[in-house]
């Protein structure tokens, strides 16, 4: 495969956006796909906002373990590759956004700025949306469902469950740079999925350069490049 390394100098804006693939590297499962989280029936029924307050207890023993791994994983070089071209960027007048759709905060841990589409696994809240309690980070490892510090109720995972909306100020956020990015960059996504699939298409309905490296191809048009392997090999020669 040639890779063509692209010069960040020669951009305004740049949008990237990682999923779940981004992760396997350091250990972690992909949503999708052999093995993915979403196969598992148990795990689907736990992650559906729909079955909130009574799933609670499972989804806190299912987010206390993934915290476990997460704590226990470690940033890979894709991960390593984005820091460091983000640390470049913040020194020209281009700008660039990093959003995940991850909640395992390693992008983060690498010294990343990202914007968390999905919230994140380190970051509890109050289930009651009235509640004054600001959500907070939280590596805490629970094996009841944990009591609201403010008003005593429930507390939740911070992220965005199935049958449930993205925050409206980070979408809108990841929405305008979508707009008016001139480079979109997908790694570790089917792409396919919104929000995933409404980026790349608003990008490139606006005229952005799109590229997508991930270990399968997407299938979707709106992806004018597409670099199929692991990130942690082509991120490294991509982004230089
Ligand atoms: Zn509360």
């Amino acid at each position: 495969m040639n890779i063509q390394p692209f010069h960040p100098e020669n951009y305004r804006s740049i949008f990237i956006l990682t999923g779940a693939g981004i992760s396997v590297a350091s250990g972690l499962p992909p949503y999708r796909g052999p093995g993915g989280l979403w196969e598992q029936a148990d795990i689907a029924r736990m992650v559906d906002g729909a079955n909130l307050p009574e799933s609670l207890p499972d989804l806190w023993r299912l987010y206390s373990a993934r915290r476990r791994a997460a704590l226990d994983a470690q940033p890979n070089v894709a991960h390593h590759a984005i820091a460091t071209f983000q640390r470049r960027m913040f020194s020209t007048p281009a700008k660039a956004l990093l959003a995940t759709q991850n909640v395992d905060h390693l992008h983060t841990r690498a010294g990343s700025v990202v914007l968390e589409l999905h919230g994140s696994a380190f970051r509890s809240r109050c289930l009651d949306i009235w509640c004054s309690q600001p959500s907070f980070y939280d590596e805490a490892i629970y094996e009841n469902v944990p009591h609201c510090p403010t008003c005593g109720g429930f507390l939740r995972p911070d992220v965005v469950l199935f049958n449930e909306n993205l925050s409206e100020r980070i979408l809108e956020t990841a929405l305008n740079v979508a707009h008016s990015c001139d480079l979109f960059l997908a790694i570790g996504t089917s792409g396919v999925v919104w929000p995933a699939a409404a980026f790349v298409q608003i990008a490139v309905n606006s005229g952005a350069r799109t590229i997508n490296v991930n270990v399968e191809p997407s299938g979707n048009t709106a992806f004018q490049e597409e670099y199929i392997g692991a990130a942690q090999e082509i991120l490294p020669q991509l982004l230089g």
